[in-house]
């Protein structure tokens, strides 16, 4: 009789903690309106995306809205407005060329001309946008219902052998610079590069780049780069360090993410990692190596491609999208994203964790497929049961943080 009482109690108990955690009161309808109005009262900052590259293109206007399925642009001011998106960290791009003189100076005049439309960009448009430098710049700037356009140099191959450089790119708005991208570079080794590693993390002159970065207070960003790379991150910058745009190798294997040691050095560091929502980084694809190789030899034609091939890009857009038609793969969707956070603040807590979409540059999933979805990430954290503080860590206040931390050890450096 005793047992039967206690296994009555027990049933009623799990009951209970079933109805309390499922949250029965709100409709799906109730979850939309919870999520919209969070969205709407919070910073929402995008850490990541290569739409500067269509800037320097004359016939491509931010004012006007596209269509991502017909011309596969991702982001636009219209449709940040309509996505909620308060701001972005738009890249400064430089695919990996020649280590030499040359390849180094185009690099750099290719880097000053994206640093250039952006900002004109910023001018011609007053009244929808602002430069952004700090976090005071875009708490401001959301104020005033501006959106707030960060700069960050993805590669640091237009840095060159100069470290007089970076303080020119301080000066022009950079304020993280992805020390490099595919392929290895004078500054440290990639986590793609198919030739393996060159300096086994970073080289000499990528310690003098770090320093600096630390010094002008310019985050030292970690995507892309070999695990090696990493860890010499940790290691040499005085500073918290951020992943822009990647994502969490535990769930899905790809050496772009990063793997729970990692994750768990990044969070003592009190840096973040900011998750990408490209789909090949969030779920895993199906292999097919026909598709691989077709992609790798277009990504070496891009690579190869200066200012002045603007048919060549076009032709190139085109084959890009032939590849994807003939191999068509399905999507990763938010809920398979928003993994990617949950196993993120299960391992290392809230502090450590944002959003960086890659739009443009390959980023976009089924539910977030272009910068008018965003909302659909905060809909699936509420239905996940994500506080409205909790929300606004991942959108904002957990890079700004490290933005901030960044600059205030530049300053006491100075002292
Ligand atoms: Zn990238």
């Amino acid at each position: 009789m005793k047992n039967i009482t206690r296994i009555i109690a027990f049933s009623l108990l799990s009951i209970s903690i079933m109805f309390s955690s499922c949250n029965p009161k709100l409709s799906e309808k109730d979850l939309e309106e919870k999520a919209a109005k969070i969205h709407q009262s919070i910073l929402t900052i995008d850490t990541h995306n290569d739409t500067p590259m269509r800037l320097t293109r004359s016939d491509f206007n931010m004012a006007e809205r596209h269509d991502a399925r017909k011309d596969r642009s991702k982001m636009d001011f219209p449709r940040m407005q309509e996505g909620g998106l308060d701001g972005a960290f738009f890249a400064v791009f430089i695919g990996q060329g020649p280590r030499n003189p040359e390849g180094n100076t185009k690099a750099y005049d290719r880097a000053i001309k994206i640093f250039k439309a952006i900002h004109e960009t910023a001018e011609k448009h007053p009244d929808l946008v602002g430069i952004a430098t700090s976090p005071d710049d875009a708490y401001r700037l959301e104020k005033d219902n501006k959106i707030a356009m960060f700069i960050g140099i993805e590669n640091g191959y237009p840095v060159g052998n100069d470290i007089g450089n970076l303080k020119e790119f301080y000066d022009l708005g950079a304020r993280y610079i992805t020390l490099c991208h595919s392929q290895n570079n004078d500054i440290c080794d990639s986590s793609t590069d198919k030739n393996g590693a060159d300096h086994g993390g970073f080289s000499d002159f990528g310690i003098e780049v770090v320093k600096e970065m630390n010094r002008l207070g310019i985050m030292v960003d970690i995507s892309h780069a070999s695990d090696e790379s990493f860890f010499d991150a940790i290691k040499y910058s005085t500073a918290p360090i951020i992943a822009s745009h990647s994502s969490s190798r535990e769930l899905c294997d790809h050496p772009r993410n990063l793997n729970d040691e990692m994750l768990l050095a990044l969070a003592e560091n009190e840096g973040v990692i900011q998750i990408c929502i490209l789909s090949s980084y969030i779920k895993k694809d199906e292999p097919n190596p026909e598709k691989d190789s077709a992609m790798a030899i277009l990504m070496e034609k891009f690579n190869k491609l200066t200012d002045t091939d603007t048919i060549e890009r076009d032709i190139l857009r085109k084959e890009w999208g032939q590849i994807r038609a003939k191999y068509p793969s399905k999507l990763a969707n938010v809920q398979d994203a928003v993994d990617h956070i949950d196993h993120i603040v299960n391992l290392i807590g809230i502090d450590h964790v944002g959003i960086g979409t890659d739009f443009d540059g390959g980023g976009g999933i089924d539910g977030c497929f272009d910068a008018s979805e965003m909302g659909n990430i905060t809909l699936e954290l509420v239905k996940r049961g994500y506080s409205k503080k909790e929300i606004e860590k991942i959108w904002s206040g957990n890079i700004m943080r490290v933005l901030q931390k960044v600059e205030e050890h530049a300053k006491s450096l100075a002292t």
